[in-house]
């Protein structure tokens, strides 16, 4: 086969949403080649190079596959009789036990159409108030706390251009260089112009190696560290009172919750010498401009929302905020995790951010669906909460990208609750392990197979480009939605599915998340069009909070926080921390990147990272099988020895399945207001093992 000319697109994966060539390389192959997008500038990551190479993958799904008996093997079945039991199920369900036993599950990965589509494919052709989805697991935390202080959640308020000019900049608990590495070089040019970057992290990351300064904190201290700081920074007389009074409200009482965090203390609490403390509080007090980023570490965490609420009071407090190269911002993690919580698939949230227990908000939705707001149910659960009530008040669920046995915490416990389900469907392009599970399971398009918009982490709305057409028998997940409207007795959503451009746009209209302005045609001329863009004059919001905040009276709000203990702390049972994430190799549940040969080559295997030190009190040498268990479950994996990581924490990652899933250990425990589950900190046990456990995949689990 002759090379094919390549189209331009993006990278099926994470934030950054990196420009990218798709195309037919000399040998046949579709293969990736970079693209000077302003993102990358022409920079990929292993990831992205290697994403085409699934186009044509032997593991594609192209029909769908049906479990007629509960028990039996998963077989081969036409669409029709797919989506025809899919619906006679759910009408008995329905009829049965109401519309909100049925839950919806949806993926960041999904365009901002199909997420907008999902959400009226719940809401109204099902009717079920329960439709969340996997970015709950991810940047729910900023979201709220973005939302408490600024009036409005954007990952960053500035696009990535505005790094190198920040003279300093403080990361908390992010390691790009690892998740996004073409971001890097806006982290090298800041330093390389002489900017100070200090990295907050239990782990010496590729990200705080490449850092001026990292500060090793205790698992769970984060709030500490913060309130350490600013209190150094007012005692020291850095707080900027005309900003505090002229576009603040609230700092008070922060004023004297942190006069209690004093550098000693917060030395006790988070391990970081008082010393290094009042340093870095002097370094941001002087800093001409500051920036803080966030990423899954503190908010990972059942006090998340408190962390990032820390976080934006220290620069708040500081004049930091609502100026150019300046302000706190979230490194949002997955491809459209920003766009797929603006526009309906989160419980409690209608298009264009608006929310489902704002009568004006449910009343503006309602006019473009032509329906009466009270068929709009109340706010539903939230991702975690949805899958605890799997098998009781939930009886069925329909999940649409997302391999939630994988990636949702206390893995195992989630496992046997979806096998108590009457109905489980798993819309996918492979069969993850939760389609190994599931009773449907329904072939859909991959991304460069699909076209529609994706919002990165700077909120600049992006152009995903079909370059090539789904296999034979795949279908996309809006045709799988309109399939099953259609039979649950509602037709309209395929009129909204034919022309699902122009109907989400007109749906955002009015929002926070005003999308009315930004055309495909825009995108593509414009390399990407920054939300809110209410019409087609209005140029796109790159920097945010300039003028004003986006609360009611435009001042930001400070709010008190207190450090609170993580839910789990080390004891005599289980004596150290486990903290989870990602590696450079592989992208959340590893539902792709693990089928991707060269990356597999690259890390074959799940690994625990342990001190020399910690591992020589456990007589663990390198390479040897570390057994670890928690109070939820038990692993066993490689011993990878490294000092750089804190003596009393050791580190998994969570991308793996079966034996070495790191996810059968984490803890479920949620912050009261993002629901976010707490990945980054619990309590965990280790031996040296003489053997791995086998793998239990999780049929073998949700049976046993
Ligand atoms: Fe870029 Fe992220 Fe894709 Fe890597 S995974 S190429 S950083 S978008």
């Amino acid at each position: 086969m002759s090379p094919s000319p390549a189209a331009p697109t993006h990278c099926p994966y994470c934030a950054l949403q990196c420009g990218m060539m798709v195309g037919r390389d000399d040998n046949g192959a579709w293969a990736v080649s970079p693209r000077d997008f302003p993102t990358n500038k022409g920079g990929l990551c292993r990831k992205g190079f290697t994403a085409a190479s699934l186009l044509d993958s032997p593991e594609r799904l192209k029909r769908p596959l049906l479990r007629r008996e509960k028990r039996g093997a998963l077989e081969p079945a036409s669409w029709e009789e797919a989506l025809d039991f899919v619906a006679d199920k759910l009408i008995a369900i329905r009829a049965a036990s109401g519309p909100d036993a049925i839950g919806v599950f949806g993926g960041g990965g999904l365009t901002n159409e199909k997420a907008y589509l999902l959400g009226k494919f719940a809401r109204f052709s099902i009717g079920t108030a329960n439709i969340d989805y996997n970015g709950r697991f991810c940047m729910a935390s900023a979201a709220a706390a973005g939302l408490r202080a600024f009036g409005l959640d954007r990952g960053l308020p500035f696009p990535l251009e505005d790094i190198p000019e920040a003279s300093v900049i403080i990361i908390f608990g992010s390691n790009p260089a690892e998740t996004m590495p073409p971001i890097m070089q806006y982290f090298e040019e800041q330093r390389r112009r002489g900017g100070r970057c200090i990295v907050v992290d239990p782990r010496r990351t590729a990200t705080a190696k490449a850092a001026t300064d990292h500060l090793q904190v205790t698992p769970g201290t984060d709030s500490a560290l913060a309130n350490g700081l600013l209190h150094v920074a007012i005692q020291r007389g850095f707080a900027d009172k005309a900003f505090i009074a002229e576009r603040t409200s609230g700092f008070e009482a922060v004023r004297r919750v942190v006069a209690r965090y004093w550098p000693d203390r917060v030395e006790r609490i988070t391990g970081i010498p008082a010393k290094k403390i009042e340093e870095i509080a002097e370094l941001c007090g002087r800093a001409p401009s500051l920036m803080a980023l966030s990423g899954r570490g503190p908010e990972q965490q059942s006090h998340g929302v408190d962390n990032v609420l820390s976080f934006i009071n220290l620069v708040l407090a500081l004049g930091q905020s609502g100026k150019r190269n300046a302000g706190y911002g979230c490194m949002t993690g997955q491809g459209n995790g920003q766009g797929g919580r603006e526009h309906g698939q989160k419980a409690d949230q209608l298009p264009g951010y608006r929310r489902l227990d704002n009568v004006r908000h449910r009343a503006e939705v309602a006019a473009v669906w032509g329906i009466d707001p009270a068929r709009l149910p109340k706010p539903g659960l939230s991702a975690c909460e949805l899958l605890d009530e799997a098998g009781r008040a939930i009886r069925a669920l329909l999940v649409f990208a997302s391999n939630i046995v994988v990636s949702a915490p206390d893995a195992l416990a989630l496992a046997k609750r979806l096998g108590a389900l009457d109905l489980l469907v798993v819309s996918d392009f492979f069969l993850s392990e939760t389609a190994e599970i599931a009773d449907v399971v329904l072939p859909v398009a991959q991304w460069a197979e699909e076209e529609g918009t994706m919002t990165n982490l700077e909120g600049r709305v992006i152009h995903r480009r079909p370059v090539k057409p789904p296999p034979e028998g795949v279908r996309s997940d809006i045709d799988v939605m309109v399939g099953i409207a259609a039979r649950l007795g509602d037709d309209t959503l395929g009129k909204s599915a034919d022309n699902v451009d122009d109907e989400f746009r007109r749906a955002t209209a009015g929002g926070a998340a005003d999308y009315a302005g930004i055309t495909r045609e825009r995108i593509d001329a414009e390399d990407g069009v920054f939300w809110p863009c209410p019409d087609a004059g209005h140029p796109g919001t790159p920097r945010l909070f300039l003028d004003r905040f986006a609360t009611p009276d435009g001042r930001a709000r400070f709010h008190a926080v207190e450090h609170m203990e993580p839910a789990e702390r080390p004891d005599a049972e289980y004596p150290y921390f486990l903290t989870t994430g990602r590696i450079l190799t592989q992208y959340q549940s590893g539902a792709q990147t693990r089928r991707v040969p060269s990356l597999v080559a690259a890390e074959p295997a799940p690994f625990l990272e342990i001190h020399p030190d910690t591992a020589a009190l456990l007589s663990i040498r390198q390479g040897d099988w570390v057994h670890a268990h928690t109070r939820r479950g038990a692993v066993t994996l490689a011993a990878r020895l490294t000092p750089d990581i804190r003596r009393d924490t050791v580190f998994a990652p969570f991308h793996w399945s079966g034996a070495g899933a790191a996810n059968a250990l984490t803890n479920a425990a949620l912050d009261p207001i993002s629901k976010i589950p707490e990945f980054k900190v619990c309590a965990v046990a280790l031996e040296r093992a003489s053997a791995p456990t086998a793998p239990a995949s999780a049929r073998e689990i949700l049976h046993s």
